[in-house]
């Protein structure tokens, strides 16, 4: 394992941060940053362990403006020209553009993700704008036969103010990913960034503001979930909830919303099988493997965190695995060469290492080192919270690793004998996001596809998703789908309206309903 230079500090991420926000963090209403009088937040470097900033979210009270804001927002939306809200959002792709290099540099100082990684998803997000910005002048409704002298035809109406609860892991990306379809459609949006890693949403929002979206269109709430993110998600003002995050959270948010009458999407956690058959090309499928649990540190929902690999390749296709874990480069998240980074906040790195102890109580068998290479244990980088990526071999279905969510660069494997075990063992959890296999069989490929409860999955490949393609879960993985022209669906309802063709004396039916 290489380290890259240790440069990175929470000086860095300050400055950073008080280049970008000189006044200050806080919430984002009517296209101004306000300071909050509501709890205390402070912001910590996941590479160093330091604290870097302070601020105040809004409080119950501050989120009481955030949403007198969004509905004026929404109303002015609304009636914009369709044209018109499809330029603006064209804007605030080619803005995200522009200001790509400085988003991948706030994200990376701020929460630790390497640059390799959030400038990629700065360019997604720009993506994200210019693709639902050819959708807004496109959503169009229907003309329907109906009995009798009727013109009947719906019309797709906007939610009014849509709400999105982000997680920490990708902020800006999923900042993106729950804003631009809900703002083609018509609404506002609040978005409500995890209270760890609130920066980059809050200067996507100054830049969307900066491309032209109108006062209250596109409003932060930059709090704590229990009391902001509750108060969000519970008031009649909001008329739909988008949220990603993890299935205890994700549950709360519905139960809460459903009590006053809220829909909801939610993308919750995963516990991806990536399947392996003796027929596949090895070398491609240990890539794959490592790409799929290792990027990001494994703090991805579809991280492929189950390699179940056919018996008689099972020991090869480990070896190759852990292998190429060990060559991976962990340092400094701000060097282009970095390839993992630390895991983003403190509760996680708690929950990955007494996880990585219960897969190993319960058999597991590590196959690659655990300890910090000696370069970044004696730097200035040695009281973050790094995770070595982990492979452990022997992963059966009584591990706990098998069925919880590490959320982590963990990697449990097993071996399998017959398809039919396979499909099993990879259906064997409540999650159902995602999933691949490898085989050269393109039948066998096809049949395990169709099989497998996933919302989404690869052939001979891993963790490619686009906008345009729809995404989400089964089962404890969530409901609705947040991307492709799907989530359209999401984000308008249909009004239907019916006009009689012969006004005069034209009967009034008998039937009601
Ligand atoms: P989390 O559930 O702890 O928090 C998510 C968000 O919910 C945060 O903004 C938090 O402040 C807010 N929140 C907490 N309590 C709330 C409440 N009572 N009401 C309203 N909001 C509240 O999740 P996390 O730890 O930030 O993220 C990790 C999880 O997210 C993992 O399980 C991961 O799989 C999941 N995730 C899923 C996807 C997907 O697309 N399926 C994508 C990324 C992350």
């Amino acid at each position: 394992m290489s380290i890259a230079p240790t440069t990175s500090s929470a000086t860095t991420a300050r400055q950073v941060l008080d280049s970008a926000f000189p006044q200050g963090l806080g919430a984002f209403i009517d296209g101004a940053i306000v300071t909050g009088g509501g709890e205390p937040i402070t912001l910590t470097s996941a590479a160093t362990g330091e604290d870097f900033a302070h601020f105040n979210d809004p409080g119950v009270e501050g989120v009481d403006a955030v949403l007198a804001s969004a509905v004026r927002g929404a109303a002015t939306w609304a009636a914009t020209d369709a044209f018109e809200r499809a330029a603006i959002l064209r804007e605030v792709s080619r803005t995200v553009v522009e200001h790509a290099d400085e988003l991948a540099a706030l994200e990376s100082a701020t929460t630790g993700k390497p640059l390799r990684d959030t400038r990629v998803e700065a360019s997604k997000v720009a993506e994200m704008f210019g693709y639902y910005a050819g959708w807004a002048d496109k959503m169009m409704g229907r003309t329907i036969p109906v009995p009798g002298n009727w013109h009947t035809y719906t019309e797709r109406v906007p939610w009014g103010v849509v709400v999105a609860i982000t997680p920490w892991n990708a902020p800006l990306f999923t900042a993106g990913w729950n804003s631009a379809a809900p703002l083609a459609a018509g609404n506002s949006v609040v978005v409500k960034p995890s209270e760890f890693t609130p920066a980059t949403t809050l200067r996507l929002a100054q830049l969307a503001h900066r491309a032209g979206l109108p006062e209250g269109v596109f409003n932060v709430a930059t709090g704590l979930g229990g009391t902001v993110g509750a108060a969000l998600t519970s008031d009649p003002r909001v008329g739909k909830v988008s949220f990603i995050g993890s299935v205890a959270t994700g549950r709360r948010v519905a139960v809460a919303a459903a009590q006053a009458g809220i829909p909801t999407v939610l993308e919750l956690g995963g516990k991806s099988a990536n399947i392996v058959f003796a027929d596949a090309d090895l070398d491609r499928a240990a890539d794959g493997a490592v790409a799929a649990v290792f990027s990001g540190a494994g703090q991805s929902c579809v991280a492929g965190s189950r390699l179940l690999v056919q018996r008689s390749v099972h020991a090869e296709l480990v070896e190759r695995v852990a292998e190429r874990a060990s060559r991976l480069r962990l340092g400094d998240p701000l060097d282009p060469s970095t390839e993992v980074g630390p895991i983003i906040t403190a509760p996680q790195y708690g929950t990955v290492t007494s996880l990585i102890e219960a897969g190993l109580q319960d058999g597991g068998r590590r196959v690659t080192g655990a300890d910090l290479p000696v370069e970044l244990a004696g730097s200035a980088l040695a009281s973050g919270h790094w995770v070595v990526p982990t492979l452990l071999d022997g992963v059966t279905p009584a591990n706990r690793l098998e069925t919880n969510e590490v959320f982590g660069p963990v990697l449990g494997a097993d071996a399998f004998d017959t398809e039919a075990e396979a499909i099993e063992r990879a259906n064997s959890t409540n999650f159902g996001l995602a999933g691949a296999v490898w085989t050269g069989d393109v039948s066998r490929a096809h049949h395990v596809a169709r099989s497998v409860k996933a919302g989404t999955f690869w052939i001979n490949s891993y963790k490619t998703i686009h906008v345009a393609v729809p995404f989400g879960g089964f089962g404890d993985s969530g409901h609705g789908r947040s991307s492709g022209p799907e989530v359209l669906d999401e984000y308008t309802q249909a009004k239907a309206v019916w006009v009689p063709t012969r006004a005069a004396g034209a009967p009034f039916p008998s039937l009601s309903y």
